[in-house]
């Protein structure tokens, strides 16, 4: 089954608002007419709403990098599912590692978060990933799968299928390591059977999986070629526009 392929920036804490509209616009001249590919920028909180405006009338889509589980209440800094959605938000990053790592969030936490995110009509990127101590400990298709189930307990089939996953080996995420081009497809493969025996078939071959972890021009399209490696969850490359439209540009080769 042909899934479309996703390239999808995650800007982090970078970039002040007027630094990401600059950004934006050039990414618009570099990217505006590309159709078969689904372009997505996480761009801070602070540029969310500039960034729906510059991006209107685009092809590129526009994505959070975290929010609330709650819809609203007293939750000081926080920032709920109904107000991205409300201002064009359509993806929504969550579970990503520095979050679990960082900021302490688990599989419970992120599971409320994926379940308010369908809610409110926003596709969550769930990202998942061993770190390099799970790796040598051989831990990783366990911690793959404990991390899917929980994550996504309680997700029907019919909202699974609006999923994204994304697999982030801890260990490659911001450090120039990566995983190899087979390495990449084999944890992917693994993936899309856990999913299977969570849902079914037809579920597990829609769902789409991109790989994230120091991906960047000169390592893109190998991981790329790869059948089951769906797009790229991309961090520090996606900063500079020109780069990231060349990882794009890679991504419409097969
Ligand atoms: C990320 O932030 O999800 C990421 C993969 O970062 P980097 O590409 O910088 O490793």
């Amino acid at each position: 089954m042909a899934r479309k392929r996703l390239i999808a920036g995650n800007w982090k804490m970078h970039k002040t608002d007027s630094e990401a509209g600059e950004s934006a616009v050039n990414l618009k001249a570099l990217l505006a007419n590309i159709k078969d590919i689904d372009i997505l920028i996480c761009p801070a909180f602070t540029s969310l709403y500039s960034l729906a405006s510059i991006f209107r009338k685009t092809s590129i889509m526009l994505g959070a990098q975290n929010m609330h589980f709650e819809k609203e209440g007293a939750f000081t800094g926080e920032i709920s599912a109904p107000m991205l959605r409300d201002i064009g938000v359509a993806y929504v990053i969550l579970g990503h590692s520095e979050r679990r790592h960082i900021f302490n969030e688990d599989d419970n936490m992120i599971n409320r978060k994926v379940t308010a995110a369908l809610a409110a009509g926003i596709a969550p990127i769930l990202c998942i990933g061993e770190t390099s101590e799970q790796r040598n400990r051989n831990e990783t298709l366990d911690v793959l799968e404990s991390q899917l189930t929980r994550c996504l307990k309680d997700v029907s089939k019919a909202n699974a299928k609006k999923l994204i996953i994304a697999y982030e080996p801890v260990w490659a995420i911001g450090t120039g390591k990566n995983a190899t081009p087979e390495q990449a497809e084999d944890i992917h493969r693994f993936i899309r059977t856990i999913i299977e025996n969570l849902y079914d078939r037809n579920t597990a071959e829609i769902i789409r999986i991109l790989y994230g972890g120091s991906v960047k021009q000169f390592n893109a399209k190998a991981l790329l070629d790869k059948p089951d490696i769906d797009g790229a969850l991309v961090g520090g490359a996606s900063l500079e526009p020109a780069v990231f439209a060349e990882i794009v540009g890679m991504a419409r080769i097969k």
